[in-house]
């Protein structure tokens, strides 16, 4: 998707940071602030199969409709597409001997997983994410609202008309 974002992708301020960093559990830290990735098969995520967002765990932004979520047999959350472009930024990552493109949230910067280019049609694209980056709000409840932003956040999303 390259619709304009019509959430409010200014980075949170310091103090909002440090404030929201202080919620996260050890395992959320690790991988959020540390670029660690999560055991496979163990993520709370991998079986959820309700509509709905997958949102930063961190700042609250959505980064993945649940109708874009794919079985990719891996033991992470696997998605096609995300959200919006927008909310994602991509890093060239050669840790571990390898070259993968990082994939972090755009507007708080906390690590969510890598993206791969063997993913099924029709982008051929598999976000691969660490079930611990991410928070699932089902389509009928608000979305988080951690930095106080006000509409679209706080609100049930609804995805603008094509
Ligand atoms: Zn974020």
């Amino acid at each position: 998707m390259s619709h304009r974002s019509t959430f409010d992708l200014s980075p949170p301020t310091p103090l909002q940071f440090d404030a929201l960093a202080a919620t996260l559990t050890p395992d959320e830290r690790q991988v959020l602030l540390d670029h660690g990735t999560e055991s496979p098969f163990c993520g709370v995520l991998l079986t959820e199969k309700r509509a709905g967002v997958y949102a930063c765990r961190l700042c609250g932004l959505p980064l993945f409709l649940a109708g874009n979520k794919f079985d990719s047999r891996t033991g992470w959350p696997s998605f096609t597409t995300p959200f919006n472009e927008q909310h994602l930024s991509y890093v060239r990552d050669t840790s571990y001997g390898m070259v993968r493109t990082e994939i972090r949230c755009a507007r708080c910067g906390s690590h969510q997983g890598h993206v791969f280019d063997d993913g099924p049609p029709p982008t051929h694209q598999r976000y691969c994410i660490n079930s611990v980056s991410l928070q699932f709000v089902a389509d009928t409840d608000p979305l988080p609202d951690k930095l106080g932003r006000g509409a679209p956040e706080g609100a049930v999303w609804q995805a603008p008309a094509a």
